[in-house]
C-alpha cells in the first residue's frame, strides 16, 4: 500500500506549516480497530513537536468504547484539518475546497504518571487556547490522558486554484 500522497504537489514539508495545522485545527478524528470493524471518534488534542518527532495528547473520561477498543488493539490513524475555505467554478465539478490537513499513524499509550498528565493537559489547552494553563495533581486524577506515539505523518495544502 502507498504511503505517498498521490498528489504529491500538494504536500507540506515546511515545519512551520505543518506546525500551522496543528496550531489551527480544532478537533482530530481518530481512527481505531474495534475486532475486524473500524471505529472513528473526534476529539480535541494537544501536541508536542521535538525536532521531527510528533506525539499527540488526548484526554476524557476513564470509559467508555474507546479506552475498551485502544487497550485491546493501540493501533490508530488521525486525521485533521485548518483553513477551509470552499470555492465555486464555472461547471460543478470546477467547484471544490481549499484546505491544509495532516494524517498520521501511531501507537496509543493510556497515560498513568501524574507528571506527564499535567504535560498533556498544558499541551491541549495551550493547542486549544493558545493560553499557558498550569495544573494540581488533583485535577489530573479525574481525567484519561492518551499519548499517540506518532510513527508516521504526511501535510498537505490544496490552496484555491488560481483563475
Ligand atoms: C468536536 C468534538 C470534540 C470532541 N472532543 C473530545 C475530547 O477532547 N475528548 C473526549 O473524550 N471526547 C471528545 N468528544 C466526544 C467524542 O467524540 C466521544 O463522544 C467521546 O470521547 C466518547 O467516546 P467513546 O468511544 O468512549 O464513546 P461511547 O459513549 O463509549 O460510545 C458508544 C457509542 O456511542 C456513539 N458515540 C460515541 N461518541 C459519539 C459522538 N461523538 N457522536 C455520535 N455518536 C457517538 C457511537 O455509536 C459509539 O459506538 C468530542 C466530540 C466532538 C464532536
Amino acid at each position: 500500500m502507498s504511503n505517498g500522497l498521490t498528489r504529491r504537489e500538494l504536500e507540506i514539508t515546511d515545519i512551520e506549516k505543518i506546525r500551522h495545522i496543528l496550531d489551527t485545527s480544532l478537533v482530530t478524528h481518530v481512527g481505531m480497530v474495534d475486532g475486524d470493524e473500524p471505529y472513528v471518534v473526534p476529539m480535541n488534542f494537544g501536541y508536542i513537536m521535538d525536532g521531527d518527532k510528533l506525539t499527540i495528547y488526548l484526554h476524557g473520561a476513564k470509559k467508555g468504547r474507546k479506552i475498551d477498543v485502544l487497550r485491546a488493539n493501540p493501533k490508530v490513524f488521525f486525521e485533521m484539518e485548518c483553513d477551509l475555505q470552499p470555492f465555486e467554478g464555472d461547471v460543478a465539478c470546477r467547484y471544490g475546497m481549499a484546505y491544509s490537513s495532516l494524517m498520521g499513524k501511531g501507537n496509543a499509550v493510556i497515560v498513568e504518571d501524574v507528571e506527564e498528565k499535567k504535560l498533556a493537559l498544558s499541551a491541549v489547552m495551550k493547542t486549544q487556547t493558545g493560553r499557558d494553563f498550569t495544573f494540581e495533581d488533583k485535577m489530573v486524577s479525574f481525567v484519561n490522558i492518551i499519548r499517540i506515539d506518532v510513527t508516521a505523518y504526511t501535510a498537505k495544502c490544496r490552496p484555491i486554484p488560481k483563475k
